[in-house]
């Protein structure tokens, strides 16, 4: 089900959980601004999943309200990522989902990470 990306942030989300240690994750990267892990239902040979470490349910929330030093080392955590997995010759794809036709339905902000195949146009047509 997607969430209202309107509500305030719930500690009790699945990310919130993962970023707390409470249940496990299969993690890719680590820094002081962001956390990746795989996604455990891929729609490509690597999904990646980015959250930033603060409590930002969207993009929405956390570019209105983020600090400029979290928002820059996010974006850059993302870039790195991509970067040292080497998907920038190949390509690679990034999706955040927000609210409801996004279909969001983790309420933490999370960007996508797909590589590893031709991934076909940008929507369901
Ligand atoms: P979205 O529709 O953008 O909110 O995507 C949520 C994503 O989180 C989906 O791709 C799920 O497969 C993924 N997901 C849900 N629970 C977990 C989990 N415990 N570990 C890793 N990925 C998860």
């Amino acid at each position: 089900m997607p969430i209202d990306p309107t509500l305030p942030y719930n500690d009790d989300n699945i990310f919130a959980k993962i970023l707390r240690g409470e249940i496990p994750c299969k993690k890719v990267y680590e820094d002081d601004s962001a956390l990746a892990f795989h996604d455990i239902n891929p729609q490509a040979p690597t999904h990646i999943l980015v959250i930033p470490k603060g409590r930002y349910v969207s993009w929405d929330d956390f570019s209105a309200r983020g600090s400029d030093r979290e928002i820059a080392g996010f974006v850059r955590a993302v870039g790195l990522i991509a970067r040292e997995a080497g998907y920038v010759e190949s390509g690679y794809r990034l999706l955040a989902n927000v609210g409801q036709d996004g279909h969001q339905e983790v309420p933490h902000l999370h960007v996508h990470i797909f590589a590893g195949r031709p991934l076909g146009p940008m929507l369901a047509r």
